[in-house]
Parts: structure tokens; sequence; C-alpha cells
């Protein structure tokens, strides 16, 4: 019965709190298919308090010194550190993600809260003694204020710690509106703040759809707009925010292709396919879509990836042994996946392996999805050219390197790729000449470590700025340029109507 779930509610002024909005969305156990809650949506009167509680929580925490700052920080490091399995279980049950992939995701955003917690020498500013005789010129760096994060369901920790670490860091206040699909990992680690000495409302968690976005891109207060999730929502959110006057960094979707020269490891490459393609079923914005096999190994590597597939655990997350796949978010994503199966099938595709209508073996009514392997993938069909966000690795065969690079050049999306080879000269070549933001080099999954940025090129990023490295602590601080003479009498020039110059 419904009324019997629980309602996941709001994180403001550094408590939970109910809404009274009486808008709500289910969210599923996606391994069961049972619906485990009701999330509440936030109206405009929440969304208002959200972000002036935010405001107060940034008038505290700006003014703390960088060595309490630092300190609250590293209480957060080691809070995550100790407790970082009830997170995993939260992730795993409103995800779907095996424990240990949700313990993955965790590490990676735990190694942003290690690079922020080094923010005082990342917002260190410059200084010029005597640019002009007796003149002294200096920069430094201030938070932006209020900054919203907005998002998506596939990485519900990893993907708001590639932002709120640095954000807080740099003295901002964060409204993080999480995915309505799996809203928990946000108020645990709202909760955890609260324990490691953060000021009331210098994070805050609004829950909410559409209306709760839309509010953070237009209220004057909210200073930055970081946004995760699929390119048509990200454009929107980069245009909306800009016409409001906003920095925004808005992360979109992707096409990932992993391009295998004749001279590769096979096996290494199959074992690597089916890590990145089948990897929390291929619900990974990193994830391996596409095989471009250069002929002649494409025979040869889909019996090798097909042996693998008949091996692959799937099942509930949660149970033990661990299976190696769960299942996909919802029964509708899970429909939209089988469609593109459908459309590769319309299209003269060969499906060597149909994950359409899988259930493992007490499975129930969870939203599976067996690991799919299409061959001969025509690419003009949109099972090739759109995003499909599910365990479905596409087979396509070139003749040569170069059409290889054509093809991933000449696709929409620019996030991550792959080259395996033996030939240092080629994957040389191979990362000068792709038009793609994050390359492996015999590394399927190239996501970046904290200390670089991670983004992607074209329509896998609207705007400039990149997610955390040195590009997250420009994106979260502006620079202010001080010129500074301390007036001697004797070297006063008097009335001078002048450009000011140099001398
Ligand atoms: P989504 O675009 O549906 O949702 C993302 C966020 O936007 C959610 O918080 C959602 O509430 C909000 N949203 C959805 N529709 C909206 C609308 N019409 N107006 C305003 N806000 C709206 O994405 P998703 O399904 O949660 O996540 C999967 C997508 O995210 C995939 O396309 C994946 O490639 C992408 N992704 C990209 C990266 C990256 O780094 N480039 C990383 C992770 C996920």
């Amino acid at each position: 019965m419904t009324t019997e779930l629980p309602t996941i509610g709001h994180w403001i002024d550094g408590a939970a709190r109910a809404s009274r909005s009486g808008r709500t969305s289910p969210v599923y156990n996606p391994a069961t298919g049972q619906q485990i809650a009701e999330l509440a949506l936030a109206d405009q009167a929440e969304i208002d308090e959200a972000i002036a509680s935010a405001e107060r929580g940034f008038q505290a925490w700006s003014r703390m010194s960088i060595a309490k700052r630092q300190a609250v920080l590293f209480s957060f490091r080691e809070l995550l550190n100790a407790r970082k399995g009830e997170l995993a279980e939260i992730i795993t049950r409103e995800h779907g993600k095996v424990l240990s992939d949700a313990a993955g995701e965790i590490a990676r955003g735990q190694e942003v809260v290690e690079l922020a917690t080094g923010f005082a020498h990342l917002t260190k500013g410059g200084f010029n003694e005597n640019a002009s005789t007796g003149i002294d010129v200096y920069s430094f760096k201030q938070p932006l204020g209020v900054v919203g994060i907005i998002s998506p369901f596939n990485f519900p920790a990893m993907v708001p710690m590639w932002f709120f670490p640095v954000a807080l860091a740099a003295g901002n206040a964060v409204v993080l509106k999480p995915s309505e699909k799996d809203p928990s990992a946000a108020l645990w680690l709202a909760q955890l703040w609260k324990e490691a000495g953060l000021p009331d409302g210098a994070f805050t968690v609004l829950q909410g759809d559409k209306l709760a976005v839309d509010g953070l891109l237009t209220d004057p207060v909210v200073q930055s707009i970081s946004f995760v999730g699929s390119t048509p929502i990200a454009k929107y959110i980069y245009e909306t925010a800009s016409a409001h006057g906003k920095r925004v960094q808005a992360l979109g979707g992707a096409k990932n292709h992993m391009l295998v020269l004749p001279d590769a490891d096979l096996d290494i490459v199959a074992d690597q396919a089916i890590n990145a393609g089948y990897g929390a079923a291929g619900e990974r914005c990193m994830a391996i879509s596409v095989v471009l096999a250069v002929e002649p190994v494409a025979d040869e590597l889909i019996e090798k990836i097909k042996d693998r597939i008949a091996d692959l655990r799937i099942g509930d997350g949660a149970s033990s042994p661990e299976p190696q796949m769960g299942p996909l978010i919802t029964a509708e994503h899970r429909a939209k996946v089988s469609g593109y199966v459908d459309i590769a099938e319309a299209d003269g595709a060969r499906i060597v392996v149909d994950g359409r209508g899988f259930a493992p073996e007490g499975g129930g009514d969870g939203f599976f999805f067996g690991p799919t392997l299409i061959d001969e993938v025509p690419t003009t069909s949109r099972a090739y050219t759109e995003e499909i966000f599910g365990p479905v690795l596409e087979i396509v065969r070139v003749k040569t390197y170069e059409e290889g690079v054509e093809l991933i050049n000449s696709g929409a999306f620019g996030n991550g790729t792959a080259i395996f080879t033996n030939d240092g000269g080629a994957a040389r070549r191979f990362q000068n000449e792709i038009q793609v933001g994050m390359i492996g080099i015999n590394v399927p999954i190239p996501v970046p470590v904290a200390y670089h940025s991670f983004g992607g090129w074209k329509a896998s990023l609207f705007g400039d700025s990149k997610a955390y490295g040195v590009q997250g602590f420009d994106f979260f601080t502006r620079e202010k340029a001080v010129t500074s003479r301390w007036l001697d009498p004797a070297t006063h020039g008097g009335i001078n109507l002048g450009f000011p110059q140099n001398d």
C-alpha cells in the first residue's frame, strides 16, 4: 500500500524537512521492481525556503577561516571513509548497481573530497610588487555564493561529489537537486556534512522535478549551475541558466567508441569490452557502447565476447554471492533500451546475444535486461547514432584506422573513447586526431583522476568548464584584481586626467 511507504523529503537549514507540497513521485528498488518510498517534489515555497537557507549558510560558511573550513573537510573525509558501506547500500537499493560498484563510485567521489582538502593551495591568488613605481598589483579568489547542482540517476553519490567538495571548499553554499529516481544518497551525505561541522544551510538538498530545476535556473540568488544528465536537458539547462546570468557547466550524454586495431590482444579487449559495456548495466556516461573492429578481428572478437557473456552473473546487487550486473533503473527505461534493439534489428543488424525479455532466476519483477551484443549495426541506424544507456554492445566493422577515427569524429557526442593497440605510434596519433574530451589508451573507462578534470566535447558538455581539478576551482570562484599604492606625498604626482600608464 502506497500510504504505508516512507516519504523522502528535503534537507534544509541543516535538518531533514518534510514536504508540504502534496506532490510526490515513486521510488523503486529496481532489483525487485517494488516501490519502496514516495519522494516529495518541491513546490515554489519550498524552493524559496531552500535557497534562502543556503544564502544564510553561505554567510556563515564563507566567513570561516581557511583553517576552520579545512578541518570540516577533513572531518567529512574521515566520516565518509568510516561509513561509506552505509552509502553503498543506499545506492544499491535505489539504483540497482551491485554493491562493489556502488563502493567504486563512492571511492571516485572521495578522491574529489581529498583533492578539495588542499583547497588553500588551489584557490591562492598572485602578487606583483612594483608593477608601476610604488604600485603593487594582486589578485585573489572569492566564492560565488549559492551554487546549484543538478544530478542524474546513474551516479547518485559520485556525480554530486564531482562538484560539492570543490564548491564548498572554495566557500560556496550548495543546493543539490538529486535525481527523483534515487534521492536518498544526497540526504545521507547532507547528514554527514552536519556531523562534520558544516554550518546549517551550507549544504541543502532540494528534492524535486522540473519545477525545482527551473527554480534554481532562474532565482537571482543562485550564482552558478553544475548539471549532469541527458543531452537535451543539458542544452536546456545551459541556455536557460545562461539567459539568467549564471555561470553554467552542463554535462550531457555520450556514445563512447572503443577502436580495436588488428595488433591488439583480443582476450584483453574482450574482457575490457565486457567490463566497460555491461558494468552498471551500461548505465554509465563513460560506458563503451560501440566496438569499432578494424578488420580482420571482428569475427574472433565477437566469439570471445559472446563466450564471456554466457558466464556473466546477473541479479540483485545486494545479494550474496554478489552478481556482476544488476537491473536497469526503471521499467520505462528497460522498454526504451529494448526498443533500440528492435530498431537495430529492423535496420538490418545481426543480434548475436539478445537480452530482450531476460529475467534472472529469482529476479521477481526487477527491471532486468540481459547483456546484448549486436553485430553489423548500420551507422545510419538510430540504434547507432543515439545513446542507449543499457547493457548493449554494438559492433561496427571498419577496414582501416582512418575509417574508425572518421566515424568517431563524425558523431554528435564527444565524451569518452578508447583505443586498443600495441602500436605506440598509432595511439599517439589517435590522441591527437580524435575529437573527444577523455581518451583511454588500452584503458576502457578513462575517467580522469581528481587532479585532472572531467568533461567531454561537443554534445557531451555545454559550457567552458569541466568538473573538478583546477577547472573546478576556477568555476566555483571569482577573481578580484587590486591595484594598490600607499601614498607618499614626496612622489605623489598631483592632478592628472590621463589614462593610468606604467612608469
Ligand atoms: P536526465 O537528463 O533525465 O535527468 C538529469 C536531471 O535533470 C535530474 O535531476 C532530473 O530531475 C532533471 N530533469 C529531467 N528532465 C528535466 C526537464 N525537462 N527539465 C528540467 N530538469 C529535468 O538524465 P538521467 O536519466 O537522470 O541520467 C542519464 C543521463 O545522464 C545519460 O544521458 C548519461 O549519459 C548522462 N550522464 C552524463 C554524464 C557526463 O559526465 N557527461 C555523467 C553521468 C550521466
